[in-house]
């Protein structure tokens, strides 16, 4: 059980942080080439003076050979190459790259301003799944997360998001199957960058929608916008608690998203979208993981297209929360399964290695002083 004081918890802070994240700019770089469409390449080369077909050249080369700069693309003139050497790919450097002994890798990437952020491949024998970030840090605060205690910088912008994708596959030298929007940030604060990277990963990249999963705490109304992009990406909202008060200790942001509201819009998704809501729930031991959690959260999510995913808590430096036993993580799911709620539990991968959210970053940016 957590010894934290629950008025630590939270931050007084946190609304005038989520609007100046909303306010943000997105990166300062002009015109990345990455993240446009084909039709946008191939416009942009006969702007500068060349075939249309060097456009779908210019994609293949971007999106499926690797290229990190235009003077990588050896199927264009010396000359032309030279001419545009200085137009950025958008492609970040890579800062560090930690390998865990379950296979997984988590990468920091270095982005055009100098900002770090966090991606995870997640290897498996049938899939690889990246874990992308969003922002770079998060205004939420959430009292569990690594990310969160680290303040938040700025929004990410389109292609900045793709090439945490690009990055993952090439470095794995396999198709990336799955993405999920769970690293650094609240996807739904930069909702315009990531669906522009979700359309981009689908069209350019060949990545399904139905393979994206976007994860969200909930930003009032933004989960009905999403569901008006009529995406077929799987919406899972980390809801943590079981009832208004304790997540209101846990996520500071949900004081003005009431419990009842979040649920509305997420029936909604499933209504507009004709997808279930996933509903991620990190058990603490002591916190939320009693019997009469359990019973509340199957009230909440019963009813209508959901699924729990139950998510034993990884401990970070920061707080004491504790992770549950195996018996009482157990005992949580079947509590549910009798209540006829679809629940699944889900491990860390890479728990040796920094496996919580932000955490690699976090403790190397610590290491740096
Ligand atoms: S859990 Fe997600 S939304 Fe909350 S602080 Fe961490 S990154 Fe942000």
């Amino acid at each position: 059980m957590s010894s934290s004081p629950v008025s630590a918890m939270f931050s007084p802070d946190a609304t005038a942080a989520i609007v100046s994240a909303e306010e943000s700019p997105s990166s300062p770089l002009d015109l990345p080439l990455l993240g446009q469409s084909l039709a946008q390449l191939q416009a942009w080369v006969v702007q500068q003076g060349q075939p249309a077909y060097r456009g779908k050249q210019l994609h293949q080369w971007i999106y499926a050979q690797g290229a990190r700069s235009l003077t990588d693309i050896t199927v264009f003139s010396k000359a032309w190459r030279a001419t545009v050497a200085d137009v950025p790919l958008g492609r970040s450097e890579l800062h560090l790259r930690s390998v865990a002994p379950d296979g997984t890798v988590k990468y920091l990437l270095r982005l055009a301003d100098g900002h770090i952020i966090e991606a995870v491949g997640i290897p498996t024998a049938k899939r690889l799944t990246v874990c992308v970030s969003s922002q770079v840090g998060c205004p939420m605060a959430c009292d569990f997360c690594a990310t969160g205690k680290g303040g938040f910088a700025r929004n990410l912008a389109t292609h900045e998001i793709v090439d945490q994708v690009l990055t993952v596959q090439e470095d794995f030298g396999q198709r990336v199957s799955n993405i999920v929007f769970m690293g650094m940030g609240e996807p739904l604060l930069n909702t315009d960058s990531v669906v522009a990277a979700i359309r981009c990963l689908n069209g350019d990249v060949g990545i399904s929608q139905r393979a994206i999963t976007l994860s969200t705490v909930g930003i009032p109304g933004r989960i009905r916008q999403l569901a008006e992009q009529h995406l077929q990406v799987t919406l899972a909202v980390s809801l943590h608690a079981s009832n208004q008060g304790l997540r209101e200790q846990l996520i500071p942001s949900a004081r003005a998203y009431p419990l009842t509201a979040l649920l509305t819009e997420c029936r909604d998704y499933v209504a507009v979208t004709g997808r279930r809501v996933s509903f991620e729930y990190i058990l603490l031991a002591g916190l939320n993981d009693l019997p009469e959690h359990a019973g509340e959260l199957a009230d909440l999510v019963g009813g209508f297209q959901s699924h729990v995913n139950l998510i034993p808590y990884n401990p970070i430096s920061e707080v004491d929360y504790q992770r549950p036993s195996d018996y009482d993580i157990q005992d949580f799911a079947e509590a549910l399964r009798e209540r006829h709620v679809a629940v699944s539990v889900r491990y860390s991968r890479g728990l040796e290695k920094d496996a919580a959210c932000g955490q690699l970053r976090a403790t190397k940016l610590a290491a740096a002083g």
